[in-house]
């Protein structure tokens, strides 16, 4: 695993419990908004030593609750069953946060019940991902293979103006139709984007955008959650998060 950077804590990052986030380097993803330029064009070179990310969560285990793995793109790593295997050995539940362009990688990870929870960003109505290098029918396969799992999941998408329109986030919703919980979350200006041109004249839905969007999943009935805005259609109880519980640790302290 080539790491990019390791988060040692964070309680917003998995549901009802401390975890670690590692960030793996490489994307095969283009998001002009992509917050992490450095994980995505660096050639996949590692910035942090895997070594040291080993020694840190050797050190927690058994105080720690979860590591996420995210990136980059984290299924573009070839021993991604590996690292999930160590950290099951080492009691730490995962998540897997993932852009969903690599189905089979996903598939194999969850029929080897070493993911606890996933997120799957849905950033594009899937007929315009090639806008940002990717398939967008491999995405829709991820969106398939984790509602057939029944694995705790949830999808994201970013609402940034003028990539998207209040038109496209209705069809990602329509997509996802309340069989996963989904999360809307405001584009922020990051300190360095992957693509400032598109950062000069990228921002946050206004007011007027929200709400036509509001009414328009309103009218379809599509559940979702804004994170930040006090506004949510709550998912069905069939839909909401249910973990599993904390595997044992090996050799524990
Ligand atoms: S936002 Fe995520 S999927 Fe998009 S380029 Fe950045 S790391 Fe890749």
């Amino acid at each position: 695993m080539r790491c990019g950077g390791l988060q040692r804590f964070s309680l917003a990052d998995f549901p009802g419990t401390d975890a670690a986030i590692v960030f793996t380097t490489g994307c095969n993803l283009r998001c002009p908004y992509c917050h992490n330029p450095d994980l995505v064009t660096n050639g996949g070179r590692a910035g942090v030593a895997e070594a040291a990310v080993w020694d840190f969560l050797e050190r927690r285990r058994g105080r720690l609750g979860a590591v996420v793995l995210s990136g980059g793109e984290a299924l573009l790593q070839p021993d991604l069953a590996v690292v999930c295997r160590r950290l099951r050995d080492l009691g730490y539940r995962i998540k897997l946060d993932t852009n969903g362009t690599r189905p089979q990688a996903l598939a194999g990870l969850l029929e080897a019940s070493l993911l606890d929870y996933v997120a799957l960003d849905l950033k594009l109505p899937l007929e315009r991902y090639p806008e940002i290098g990717g398939d967008g029918r491999a995405v829709g396969q991820s969106l398939e293979i984790l509602v057939a799992a029944g694995v705790a999941a949830e999808c994201r998408s970013t609402v940034v103006h003028p990539l998207l329109g209040a038109d496209d986030l209705v069809a990602i919703g329509g997509l996802i139709a309340n069989r996963l919980p989904w999360i809307l979350q405001d584009y922020r200006p990051p300190p360095r984007c992957l693509d400032q041109t598109f950062a000069a004249t990228a921002r946050p839905f206004d007011d007027a955008q929200r709400d036509d969007l509001w009414r328009q999943l309103d009218i379809l009935g599509l559940c979702c959650r804004w994170r930040g805005q006090e506004i949510s259609r709550e998912a069905p109880p069939s839909v909401r998060i249910s973990l599993p519980a904390r595997p044992a640790v090996q050799n524990g302290r």
